[in-house]
């Protein structure tokens, strides 16, 4: 297939600001593909080469990408420099250079979208001294054959500026209405929760249609997409809602790993699916030897421990961990334990669809529990009284509060969901009316005063999965420290852009914005109804959004979290209904 088709699929798409159009126009495209490139396909118009938790991506400096343009196209480096300082995008840069469609000669070869994946691996794959120069050679090789529209899209790639809105949900949207029928979107859903892998999916619906898709198993080796849970604002409403009965286990407050223990090896993921084995190797090890099994997935919570007391420390501690320099010092004077809390495959069996109480018997009895592999504290729970005295217990102990597990038949993993099988119980939840909120940074305010010169304030938003798009809630200017102001540039500016990202929908206006990548821990004192925040917008009541007051940053910069991984604009809309006497709705 031509790259030219995709590159037009791609202007179609970004063209269009409605998500039901995007989906007929995705869905048109992959019917046409070959099947042979449909998971490529798929993977590109994400800006990607492959899913997501491969730890390569492809990333050239905006500078490089400007080398190539004016080699390839003959225009003077101060030229394209001053177009790039103009418009801001190598994209526009390059379709405007580059201004004719070339005709096929001797020296040239048709730029398909197989060469174009071959190249741009090769870039990724670029190292070592001369780097630089190989990247430059590689992008001139396909813009010399390729039109204005194709280089646009090219350096937008390269420079991993891809958002045409191709997101997740678009996509499976779009494999449902090319390959199956819409009845079938939550099994493809599925497929995609237990194997993270958007490409992979797309190619076995095309090829094997649903009863593939139906047959996806969970993999050691390809993450599976986490549970959620709910919050709700008491223990007796959390055992009302659990019918009386449930489990309750601490939660620890520390970071989340999905281990997938092979015959082997082991690799360790986050939650936003990055590689974190290097950051625990003692970990990995002890798990292997633990596991009485050849091969399992489990979850579970690191948490960093005093090394003389053996008492869990907070949240902060672990996380010296993920530094990428000096790790050898820092697993010895960091001791870490893992709390594991579920199975999620086992010796050959997805355990994903059995009720939670057997999948807890079975990391039971698969692991030898001892030193730093430990399993989370955990009791069957049948009143409020009881619930209330392991909440005081895991407080004690130095957790952050319960995780209330149902008990019911239906208590299975729902990969990717968050929903009322677990819900979450903190401390926090008595000091102040509303849960912490982790939102991402979309744009920045200058600021004056002691901060002249710096950002003073940022613009926050909350993720929307249904549109794919970031809504605002508040303005944030407090709980920042010295060290924070000083180094939000060095933290924000890689995602700064000239204009609103078409990911985010906003009505403030800031001086600066940001492509959503950065989420920071905030607390507020309440939800409000909001004239200019865009967060649910007309859902609670016409003409208004919701936004929070007397947001604060708490200090914690959640880099285990993608910015699609902030709360979410339901989540909100749920705590401001949980509020007393904040909604509309309630008497
Ligand atoms: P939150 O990040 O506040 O939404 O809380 C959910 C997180 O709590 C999960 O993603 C885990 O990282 C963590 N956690 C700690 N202990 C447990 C547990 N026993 N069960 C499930 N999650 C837990």
């Amino acid at each position: 297939m031509l790259y030219s088709e995709l590159a037009e699929t791609f202007d179609r798409l970004e063209s269009t600001g409605s998500r039901l159009e995007m989906t007929s126009i995705l869905a048109d495209f992959f019917r046409r593909t070959d099947r042979k490139d449909l998971r490529t396909v798929i993977y590109l118009s994400q800006g990607k080469l492959h899913p997501d938790f491969y730890p390569q991506v492809l990333g050239m400096a905006d500078k490089l990408v400007l080398k190539a343009i004016s080699s390839t196209s003959g225009a003077s480096e101060q030229k394209t420099e001053a177009l790039w300082v103009e418009t801001g995008d190598p994209g526009t840069v390059a379709e405007r250079l580059i201004s004719r469609k070339k005709q096929t000669t001797l020296f040239s070869e048709e730029l398909t979208v197989d060469r174009v994946f071959k190249r741009l691996t090769l870039i990724e794959n670029s190292g070592g001294k001369d780097s630089q120069d190989k990247k430059i050679d590689h992008l001139s090789n396909l813009l010399h054959d390729s039109g204005p529209l194709e280089a646009r899209y090219l350096c937008r790639t390269v420079t991993g500026r891809m958002r045409v809105g191709a997101g997740d949900m678009t996509i499976l949207d779009a494999l449902a209405e090319a390959f199956a029928t819409k009845e079938d979107r939550p099994s493809i859903e599925r497929a995609f929760n237990i194997t993270c892998d958007i490409g992979l999916v797309g190619e076995i619906i095309a090829n094997g249609g649903m009863d593939a898709i139906r047959s996806v198993k969970v993999t050691v080796g390809n993450p599976v997409k986490v549970m959620l849970a709910e919050r709700l604002p008491s223990i007796p409403e959390i055992i009302e809602r659990m019918g009386g009965r449930c489990a309750m286990e601490y939660k620890y407050d520390g970071i989340r790993v999905q281990a997938h223990i092979g015959k082997d090896s082991v690799r360790l993921f986050s939650r936003r699916l990055e590689d974190l084995t290097s950051n625990f190797p003692d970990i990995a090890q002890s798990l292997r030897t633990h596991c009485k099994s050849s091969e399992a997935i489990i979850e579970g919570e690191c948490v960093a421990v005093h090394p003389e007391t053996g008492f869990m420390l907070p949240f902060q501690n672990v996380t010296h961990r993920r530094k990428k320099h000096g790790m050898d010092d820092a697993v010895r004077d960091i001791p870490v334990r893992i709390f594991m809390f579920d199975i999620l495959y086992e010796g050959g069996n997805d355990l994903t669809s059995v009720p939670y109480g057997q999948r807890r018997k079975i990391l039971e009895d698969k692991f030898a529990i001892g030193g730093m592999i430990q399993i989370s504290s955990a009791k069957t729970i049948e009143s409020a009284e009881e619930g209330e005295k392991f909440f005081a217990s895991a407080l004690a102990d130095r957790c952050e509060g319960i995780m209330a597990k149902s008990l019911s038949e239906e208590s299975v993993y729902r990969a990717g969901s968050r929903g009322f099988l677990w819900i979450k119980y903190k401390k926090d939840y008595q000091e102040s009316l509303t849960d912490s909120f982790d939102l991402a940074v979309v744009g920045a305010f200058y600021g004056m005063g002691k901060r002249a010169g710096k950002y003073g304030a940022l613009l926050m938003a909350a993720y929307n999965p249904e549109y794919g798009r970031f809504e605002t809630v508040c303005k944030l200017g407090t709980g920042f420290d010295d060290a924070f102001l000083d180094g939000m540039p060095e933290l924000l500016d890689g995602g700064k852009r000239e204009t609103k990202p078409a990911s985010v929908d906003a009505e403030m206006i800031p001086d600066v914005w940001f492509e959503p990548s950065v989420v920071l821990e905030v607390t507020a004192a309440e939800i409000t109804l909001s004239p200019v925040h865009t967060a649910a917008r007309n859902i609670i009541a016409e003409g208004s959004g919701l936004g929070i007051r007397f947001p604060r940053f708490t200090g914690r910069v959640r880099d285990d979290k993608l910015p699609e991984q902030a709360t979410s604009v339901d989540e909100i809309t749920e705590m401001f209904r949980l509020q007393p006497g904040s909604s509309p709705d309630q008497e």
